[in-house]
Formats: structure tokens, sequence, C-alpha cells
């Protein structure tokens, strides 16, 4: 089972108090946007064999949406941050790329 901690309210949560809500980090499609654009906002995501930057929600406690940097294949965690953190922190990307290197750019 995923343990993460919240970066809100710092408690330790198991999966079944938290709800996925997939791809963080996405760039929003606006008016100006083409066709392509919007569909590749709406219907495509990644799904990488690796690190991958999720967002979840603390559903069962503060109710808050945050960031996890986790390894799809292992269930590493690297790191976990607030979800209206643009981009992910040096932190985390180190933390990554001392583990496991060249999955970083990957990531990104
Ligand atoms: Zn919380």
């Amino acid at each position: 089972m995923l343990r993460l901690k919240c970066p809100y309210c710092g408690q330790m949560v198991d999966e079944t108090e938290l709800t996925p809500g997939g791809e963080a980090h996405l760039k929003r499609a606006t008016q100006n946007s083409s066709d392509d654009e919007l569909l590749d906002y709406l219907f495509n995501r990644r799904n990488p064999k690796g690190v991958h930057f999720e967002r979840w929600r603390h559903t069962f406690g503060c109710g808050k949406w945050f960031v996890v940097a986790r390894c799809t294949v292992t269930h590493e965690v690297f790191g976990v941050y607030k979800a209206q953190t643009l981009k992910p922190p040096k932190s985390v990307v180190d933390a990554i790329a001392n583990r496991r290197g060249h999955e970083t750019q990957e990531s990104q």
C-alpha cells in the first residue's frame, strides 16, 4: 500500500485516505489553443514506466491537493509538494537525480 506524507497537514496517510487526480503540471488549453492542443489537453496523458508526477488529494483529512513524484514500477516516492507549485522543487528533482539519474530528464 502506498503511504504518503501530506505536505499541508504533515500526516503520513494510507492510500485509502487519498484520491488520485492524474498527471500533474498539465498546461491548460486556452481560447487561443488549436484543436489539436485542446484535444491533447483533454484526452492525452503520460503513463511512463518510471518517475511520474501525479496529483493526489487528502480526501479523508485536510482535503487539499498535492503532487507526488513517484516511480510507477517500484512505488518509490521521491518527494511531495503543494499542488500550487508550478514545477517540481529542486529538492525533488535532486532526489530523483541522485537515485535515478537518467530518468530525471524524461520526467520534466
Ligand atoms: Zn492533509
